[in-house]
């Protein structure tokens, strides 16, 4: 016969339900692959999801805004944020350094709340690191020919800063299959219908039944 509880604290089969962390999307791509409006499709799909907002010293670009694509802050404050602990994970890109808030991060994830985070390769390896159960999704320009026009009719880098970007694209399509899930951004629309379908599935995984 099954042995009756006796409800006391350290009954081990009595437990609290445990308040389910946010899942944990990791994209990444090299400049020039659309991760940008990939991204932006599918956060305005699932709107309770959030996007984590990096911090960098690289200069706005265009239209970008303080606090919505980047918090843009001096270098002296994102080095002293190293030695504070303050990034999660960080990496030097393309002479510029790019970290996620621990503190922001946790946040969002402690309250349940599902966390798009679109940073690159090396990012993605520190924060699976820390947490394992992350969704790793990488997405490929259809070729480097093609990367090299987006870049070129983007027309937001001089030549030589796209020979750079070109350059470290292609290391970083070397890495794709460290990643779980791989999507070519070939024609748009099906690429955004891949990610969506893609996120709704890992979410499905998690989420409880509707009531
Ligand atoms: P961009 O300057 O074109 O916005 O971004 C350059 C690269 O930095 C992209 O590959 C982007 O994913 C990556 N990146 C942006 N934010 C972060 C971050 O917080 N951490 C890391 N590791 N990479 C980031």
């Amino acid at each position: 016969p099954a042995k009756e509880s006796n409800n006391t604290v350290n009954d081990s089969t009595v437990e609290a339900p445990a308040r389910r962390q946010g899942n944990l999307f990791i994209v990444s791509a090299p400049s020039g692959a659309g991760k940008t409006t990939l991204c932006r499709a599918a956060l305005s799909h699932f709107s309770d999801i959030y996007y984590s907002v990096s911090h960098t010293t690289r200069p706005p670009r265009g239209e970008e805004r303080d606090g919505i694509d980047y918090f843009f802050i001096p270098k002296a404050e994102f080095l002293q944020g190293i030695a504070a602990g303050r990034w999660v994970e960080w990496a030097e890109v393309h002479d510029n350094f790019y970290g996620t808030s621990r503190e922001l991060l946790e946040k969002h994830l402690a309250e349940g709340r599902d966390v798009l985070l679109d940073i690159d390769v090396q990012g993605m390896t520190q924060i699976v690191g820390q947490y394992p159960e992350s969704v790793t999704i990488f997405i490929m320009p259809p070729s480097l020919e093609a990367l090299r026009t987006r870049m070129e009719s983007r027309g937001a880098d001089t030549a030589p800063v796209i020979e750079k970007r070109l350059k470290n694209a292609e290391k970083e399509i070397g890495a794709r299959d460290r990643y779980q899930h791989v999507i070519v951004n070939d024609r748009l629309p099906e690429a955004i219908e891949a990610l969506i379908a893609l996120i709704s599935a890992c979410r499905a995984r998690t989420q409880g039944l509707e009531s």
